[in-house]
This record gives C-alpha cells, sequence and structure tokens, in this order.
C-alpha cells in the first residue's frame, strides 16, 4: 500500500554534521539489560531496528572508564580496545540496514558505588553515592578533571574505531558527570568549574569540543541534555539553567537530543503521564539552536509525530519504548500500514528488565530480547509444519497472541472465549485508573485476527470437556487464566488468614467487576506488583474510605522496577488513601481486621467493613487437567498435542502470558528436546 502523503515529512532526510540520516525515526539511547554480557543479542536487537526502518539507532550508556563502573548492570563498555569488536558487532548490524548508528559514552560519576573497581567514585565535590551503598565519591582535583577529558577522547576515537557515526557527549538524566558539573545541587565547588553557569559547564563544554576535535571529521557529535529535572527552582529548569545551557552551547553540537531528568520523569508510564508530555519542556530548544533536535515522549501516533515536526517543537521523533514493541513502527508508516503498528502501552516492564539486570522484555512484543538468542524477529515467522487444526481456549493476552501468531504462520485456528468481550485480564485491568492504554495489548491483537481468514474467534464459548473432545482438533492449547484467591494465601501468609473467605472478603476480580464494596475498606496487598496500589486508588474514587496495609515498607515495591513507586505511593497519600507499612494481616472479622507488626509483632487493629486481598491466584487450570488426565479420551478424539500457557499454567505478568502464547505458536511444531532452548553467550577463556 501508498504511504499516505501526510506522513511524507516524516520520511525527509536530515543532516546531522558530516551525516544524512534516511528519515526523521530516531532510536534515542536506551538500556537492554544486555550490554556488554550479552553483546550478539544487543547487536542483533539493535540490528531489527535498522531492519524496521529507523534513520539512527543509539546504544546504551557506554562506560568510558573503569572509575565509572555500572555494576552490577552490563551496560556497554569502551575502557580499553578489546571492547571494541563487541561494540563493532552492534555497528555492523545497524549499518547493514542502512542506518547511522550512535554511541552513548558516559561517566556516571557518584550514581554508583565502583562496586566492581572498588576505587572511590568521582563527583564534582564530596558525596555520598546515589545508591544505597556505603560509599562516598571525592571530589575530583583538577588532574581528575584533565583525566576525565581525555578518557572520553580515548572512548570517542574507540567508537569512531567501531564503526560509530554519532558519538554522544552525555548530560541526560542527572546520573553523568557532565550534568553533575551543571547542576548546583551537586556542584559545590568553588574553582573554574563551580559557581557561574558558564563555570558549571565548562566541563560540558569542554568535552563536546574534545570530540569534535578527536572525531568530528568523520562523525557527528550530538549531545544529549536534561533541560529540566522537575524539581523546580532548586533543579535544573527549562525556563532557567535549562534553557541557558542550551543558549551558551547552541550550535557547538551537530545534534541536541533533549529530555527531563531524571529517568523516572523521563520514562513515565502511561499510568502517568500521555504521548507527548515532553514538549512543554523541550519545545523552547528549536528555538535557540539552528541544529536539529531530537526528543522523546512515547510516540506512537504518526499524526502527532507530524504535529511536532510542522509545529518545528522537533526535527527528530525520539523514541526508546516504541521502538522496542514495534521495532518496524518507521517501516509500517511508510508501506501505508500504519494499523499494523503494535503500540508501546507505557507499561515499563522493558524498564524492569534492566532494573532487575537481566535481558529486557516487552509486554507487547515478545520477541525482543530473543531476536538472537532464539533466533525470533519481531515481522516474520517460520510457515505451517502441518495442516493441524488448533484449538485455543481463552482469549486473554496469551490466548489472543497464541492464535495471532499461529495464524501469522497460516495454521487453521479456532479461538473460543468464555466471555462476550476479548482481551482477559488485560480488558479489565484497563478500566483501572491509568491504565486505560493497556488495552492495546487487546486491540492490536483483535485487529490482526480479524484479517486473519484461517482464525475464527467465538465469544459467549465456554468450552466443557466434552466440548473440547468433540471439536477433536488435533492440537488444544488452554489458555483459560486464573483467578485472585479469597483466602489470604501469599508471600507473607503461606497458609489462609484465620476469618477468610468470609462474605466481607472481596478480591480484585470482586473490584474489577464491579461488585458492590461498602467501605471503610482495607486493602491488603501481599502480591507488591501494581495492582495493589491502583485498586486502592480504584475503591479511593468510588468515595471509600481505604487503608492499604503491606508487610513492606513501600507501597507497590516492585513498581521500583518500572520506575514507579514515587508516584504511585504519592498519588495514593495525596488521594487520602491511608497506609499502614510492615504490618502482616493475621485474622478478618466482621468488624476489621487484626494486624502484626513484621518486626515485633505488636498487635494492631482496623475496624473496616470489607477487606480486600491481594495476595496471590490461583490458576484456571480444570479443563486442562481434566483432559491431561484423560490420555485414552484425548486419543479417541484426535487430541495429539494438549498444552497450558499463561496464567492458567503459572500466574505471571501479562508479558509472561503474550511471552507464553508466542513462545507456543513459535515451538509447537518443533521437536522436544534435553538441550537448552536458547542461545548463550559464554565467557571466552582467551585473554
Ligand atoms: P492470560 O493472561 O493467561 O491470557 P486471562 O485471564 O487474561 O489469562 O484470560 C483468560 C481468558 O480465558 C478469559 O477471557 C476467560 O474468560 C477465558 N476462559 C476461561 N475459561 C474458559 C473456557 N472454559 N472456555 C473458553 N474461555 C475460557
Ligand atoms: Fe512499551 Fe511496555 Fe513494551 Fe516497554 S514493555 S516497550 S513500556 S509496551
Amino acid at each position: 500500500m501508498a504511504r499516505d502523503p501526510r506522513y511524507d515529512i516524516l520520511f525527509e532526510p536530515v543532516d546531522i554534521g558530516p551525516l544524512r540520516a534516511r528519515n526523521r525515526f530516531y532510536q534515542v539511547p536506551h538500556c537492554s539489560g544486555m550490554g556488554y554480557r550479552h553483546p550478539r543479542a544487543e547487536a542483533r536487537m539493535r540490528g531489527v531496528k535498522a531492519e524496521g526502518g529507523w534513520a539512527v539507532i543509539s546504544t546504551q550508556e557506554c562506560s568510558i572508564h573503569w572509575s565509572g563502573d555500572y555494576e552490577p548492570s552490563p551496560d556497554a563498555l569502551l575502557w580499553d580496545d578489546r571492547d571494541i569488536p563487541a561494540l563493532a558487532l552492534m555497528a555492523e548490524a545497524v549499518h547493514e540496514h542502512g542506518a547511522l548508528a550512535a554511541i552513548e559514552l558516559t561517566h556516571n560519576g557518584p550514581m554508583a558505588g565502583n562496586l566492581y573497581s572498588r576505587v572511590p567514585p568521582l563527583a564534582p565535590s564530596h558525596t555520598p553515592v546515589d545508591d544505597p551503598d556505603p560509599v562516598q565519591a571525592r571530589a575530583m582535583t583538577k588532574t581528575d578533571i584533565a583525566n576525565l577529558r581525555a578518557w572520553h577522547r580515548k572512548a570517542a576515537l574507540r567508537a569512531r574505531d567501531a564503526g560509530f557515526d554519532i558519538i554522544y557527549v552525555y548530560a541526560g538524566h542527572d546520573l553523568s558527570l557532565p550534568m553533575q558539573f551543571i547542576s548546583r545541587r551537586w556542584n559545590h565547588r568553588s574553582d573554574e568549574y563551580g559557581g557561574s553557569l558558564e563555570n558549571r559547564a565548562r566541563l560540558f563544554r569542554e568535552l563536546i569540543e574534545d570530540t569534535r576535535e578527536a572525531v568530528g571529521e568523520r562523525c557527528a557529535v550530538a549531545v544529549r541534555f536534561a533541560v529540566d529535572e522537575l524539581l523546580g527552582p532548586g533543579g535544573i529548569t527549562a525556563d532557567g539553567e535549562g534553557r541557558e545551557v542550551v543558549e551558551m552551547l547552541a550550535e557547538l553540537p551537530d545534534l541536541w537530543d533533549v529530555n527531563v531528568s531524571n529517568w523516572n520523569n523521563d520514562s513515565t508510564t502511561s499510568r502517568f503521564e500521555r504521548e507527548g508530555n515532553q514538549e512543554k519542556y523541550t519545545a523552547f530548544v528549536k528555538q535557540v539552536t539552528s541544529k536539529p533536535v531530537v526528543g522523546v515522549g512515547r510516540f506512537t501516533s504518526p499524526d502527532t509525530m507530524v504535529s511536532q515536526i510542522k509545529r518545528g517543537v522537533l526535527d527528530f521523533i525520539g523514541a526508546a519504548r516504541p521502538s522496542i514493541a514495534d521495532p518496524f513502527l518507521p517501516k509500517k508508516i511508510e508501506e501505508g500500514r500504519p494499523e499494523d503498528i503494535r503500540e508501546c502501552i507505557g507499561c515499563n516492564v522493558c524498564v524492569s528488565g534492566e532494573r532487575r539486570i537481566v535481558p529486557m522484555r516487552c509486554t507487547q512484543n515478545p520477541t525482543v530480547g530473543e531476536e538472537w538468542r532464539r533466533d525470533w524477529h519481531p515481522e516474520r515467522i517460520a510457515p505451517s509444519s502441518s495442516q493441524d487444526k488448533v484449538l485455543v481456549i481463552g482469549a486473554g493476552p496469551a490466548g489472543l497472541e497464541c492464535a495471532r501468531a499461529l495464524g501469522e504462520r497460516g495454521y487453521a485456528v479456532t479461538l473460543a472465549e468464555a466471555g462476550d468481550e476479548l482481551g482477559g485480564r488485560v480488558t479489565r485491568e484497563s478500566r483501572l485508573p491509568g491504565l486505560a492504554e493497556w488495552a492495546r495489548v487487546r486491540d492490536y491483537r483483535v485487529s490482526q485476527l480479524a484479517r486473519m481468514p484461517q482464525v475464527e474467534v467465538y465469544r459467549d464459548s465456554r468450552l466443557s470437556v466434552e466440548h473440547v473432545l468433540e471439536f477433536g482438533f488435533p492440537r488444544v492449547v488452554i489458555a483459560t487464566g486464573a483467578h485472585w484467591r479469597r483466602d489470604g494465601v501469599g508471600r507473607t501468609n503461606r497458609v489462609p488468614i484465620p476469618g477468610s473467605p468470609a462474605g466481607n472478603v472481596y478480591t480484585p476480580d470482586d473490584v474489577m467487576d464491579g461488585v458492590p464494596i461498602a467501605g471503610p475498606v482495607v486493602l491488603f496487598d501481599d502480591d507488591h506488583a501494581y495492582l495493589g496500589g491502583v485498586l486502592a486508588e480504584e475503591l479511593r474514587s468510588r468515595g471509600l474510605d481505604v487503608t492499604l496495609v503491606t508487610p513492606l515498607a513501600q507501597v507497590s515495591v516492585w513498581t521500583w522496577a518500572t520506575l514507579e513507586q514515587f508516584r504511585i505511593q504519592s498519588q495514593l497519600m495525596n488521594a487520602g488513601v491511608g497506609v499502614a507499612t510492615c504490618r502482616n494481616l493475621t485474622a478478618i472479622d466482621p468488624n476489621g481486621v487484626e494486624l502484626a507488626c513484621i518486626y515485633t509483632g505488636a498487635r494492631s487493629r482496623i475496624e473496616a467493613a470489607s477487606v480486600v486481598l491481594v495476595t496471590a491466584r490461583l490458576p484456571d487450570d480444570e479443563l486442562f487437567l481434566a483432559l491431561e488426565s484423560d490420555a485414552e479420551k484425548r486419543a479417541d478424539a484426535g487430541i495429539r498435542h494438549l498444552e497450558c500457557i499463561g496464567d492458567a499454567h503459572a500466574p505471571s505478568l501479562i508479558a509472561a502470558a503474550v511471552y507464553a502464547g508466542h513462545r507456543y505458536a513459535r515451538e509447537c511444531d518443533e521437536p522436544v528436546t534435553d538441550e537448552i532452548p536458547f542461545r548463550r553467550e559464554l565467557v571466552a577463556i582467551n585473554d
């Protein structure tokens, strides 16, 4: 199909210093949880995006020197020449598909404790490091500053030799030395690197000049700079020092990549910010520089992108998460099929990979992180190897993705759903406060299925064992989901809580089903992911008096990994939700709950009309177990393969259910072996 001419502007080439980008789609630096430990996986993942049409593909943070190590995070490294080949793999993969390769050179100073290199971290001024390790960074001497400049220069030369086209000087987020020098919060110096803004920006300026001098003939020099820290006058602001820095250095780099700091504010989830949310901070930049400007805002809509360009906000549409959820986003717009875009839902499950120090995964794109190790491509899948008909039962995230990917392979699929709506838990959860965009997980798959004549979707079709046997399809996939427990069993209470279940005890399913619940409510969150906090917010929005009780010290602790914990807890407290931390729920009675301090056992009580237990789920696997236990009946009916996937197999994240559905579709006709089912990057014993 031809491209919609409205989007032509997105495909104009743009010059960056001595280089030309083929269009305006720019994958800004983002971490992947792979880095130097998984270089082949990293290279393939980036190469796939280049194939998907992005004009520029950036690395994640690349540490320039061992005095600023980020361990245990596995980001990129350029400490000496031996680090070049791993990064060269990525540059080659990106070039193979006609994109420019950018590298983000960083020295994070006092953000981490140098747990690997064991040298005191460096900082503009004496300060404890940002991580809670009992480590202090020391104030850099002039010699240290000169050394830093030399290391940065060497790293730039190595990056050029590795094949990179665009070399970044990094002052985005507060986790980089140039940014810390600029910031009055970090920089208390009284020499020519402290005091006035000009002095504080000196190091940034010098690094840009050094980089240009070292590699400027062949490479473009980009900067990433956070123009606002969202700290008000105490920090850098877009109408204060942020703007002044851009004005001061306006024409020095070849490209301005601008964002907000810190990472929690930059990669906000859809629960808290909408597409294009950074415009209010970064829009001024194009007015003060003639150099191309890239900015981010979880852009997935081509109309919004065009608007950003036409209104003179940005020259490049920067993207990290939208490029993870759909590496082929530019190609899909270019080929006139924007409806095929697998839109990012802004859940930050990808970010949780880096935070938990494992290769990232994505709720929408099950192939991410699997490009090399399983050879999965986001847009290509092997054709079916048989005429087997497949019955998929349950149209939640697992069943929908399974049916979609099987359909893409050419299998004839029947998808049966008990309810009158598709999407399972994702549909229900997307109705909770702030989670509307999560419905994209359903919408993308439902719209793809609608175009597959060989896939039939039946609603209001709760299948029994007899029904399944009657179908007699050779392949049956059970994706019937899970339900929340009503007895309080979970991480803290391994046996049922006394008094549960009872008439005043409710589950998250009840809340999502709109069952009437009387206040005051105690919500006991022993799950620690997002749902307990969201449900407390939902119940509060119904005008109920709500107290969230958790055995941990913070609300929704796991959401630290999705950069949301602080926002969630402050939002709940501001909404008037009571928060009782470090307390276990030990008994429920008709008038309230008994609590015990997890440290001292001290007892307390909260009067409540209702109790919502967010503790654990149980798989809805009766159908699977009944079929599984009767091999004879299965054989008689012609069922040769039976599989249980997603939450019905073991409750987990939506991302895990999508992944399980995809994996079944990819691997259902592969031989079962004892081999490890993916490639590993083994450490080379050769130096
Ligand atoms: P997952 O996250 O694993 O996809 P969900 O709970 O989101 O799980 O989705 C499971 C879906 O399966 C729900 O929409 C549910 O209505 C449906 N379902 C459960 N049991 C049956 C059944 N026996 N027949 C058809 N559909 C079922
Ligand atoms: Fe977007 Fe979520 Fe995928 Fe991250 S994990 S790219 S936020 S859909």
